[in-house]
């Protein structure tokens, strides 16, 4: 089955090398020029991912993620972001974009980072309804995607959610930055493991209220390690 790719970029070279480098590698390929065509293209091609420039005339890249996040949870996007903006970087990441790209891109490094966002996602489908995975009174459902501790749910973005399963399903296993990385970002994030250490820091306070007991431990100068509560 080919896979479709719906490219939101305004600046039409940089949106035609991406269409006939991404057609090259044997995807379905459609282009939008501004936030609302991109809103209008994804309801009516249901694409597998999408390119998403943050800079768009009309409404920004960040308020068509958003706008796209609450309706879907589920299809990856990938930010098409400025250099120095490291607001749009963490705002869409918040928002749940799976990865961002930095202008001016490899054009190898993007095209590797949509193949591990692809395949993650296919991965990821057709989890077994009704099954939860749990550590002490923390639970976690791969179909429905909730998540709870002691009843209470909690919010996670797709990113912390993968990362969240990972440790769950490898529980008591001491896991290093470079297993996660490879697990849950698909590839290793060229050397820079720091982003591990973030996402970590990021679950670890959503799933820990009050004097709840921490449920993912740090083991030094290893990784991390999930496991129930003695
Ligand atoms: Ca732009």
């Amino acid at each position: 089955m080919t896979e479709s790719i719906l490219v939101i970029e305004d600046e039409v070279r940089i949106a035609r090398l991406l269409q006939i480098e991404l057609e090259c590698e044997g995807y379905r390929v459609s282009i939008a020029g501004s936030g609302q065509q991109g809103l209008e293209r994804y309801q009516e091609e249901q694409p597998d991912l999408l390119l998403l420039d943050v800079m768009l005339p009309g409404f920004s890249g960040i308020e068509l993620l958003r706008r796209i996040r609450a309706v879907d949870a589920e299809t990856p996007v990938l930010l098409l972001t400025a250099k120095s903006s490291v607001e749009d970087k963490v705002s869409g990441l918040d928002l749940g974009a799976n990865d961002y790209i930095t202008k001016p891109f490899q054009i190898e490094e993007l095209l590797a980072r949509v193949r591990a966002a692809l395949r993650l996602a296919s991965g990821r489908k057709t989890p077994e309804a009704g099954s939860w995975l749990r550590a002490d009174d923390l639970e976690l459902n791969e179909a429905t995607r909730e998540v709870k501790r002691a009843g209470r749910s909690i919010e996670l973005t797709p990113r912390e959610f993968d990362l969240l399963v990972f440790l769950l399903k490898n529980k008591r296993q001491v896991l290093n930055r470079e297993q996660i990385m490879a697990a849950v970002w698909g590839y290793d994030y060229y050397g820079d493991t720091n982003i591990v250490d973030v996402y970590i820091r990021y679950v670890r306070k959503k799933i820990t209220q009050g004097n709840q007991e921490e449920l993912i431990h740090t083991v030094r100068g290893i990784g991390y390690v999930l496991k129930d509560s003695p």
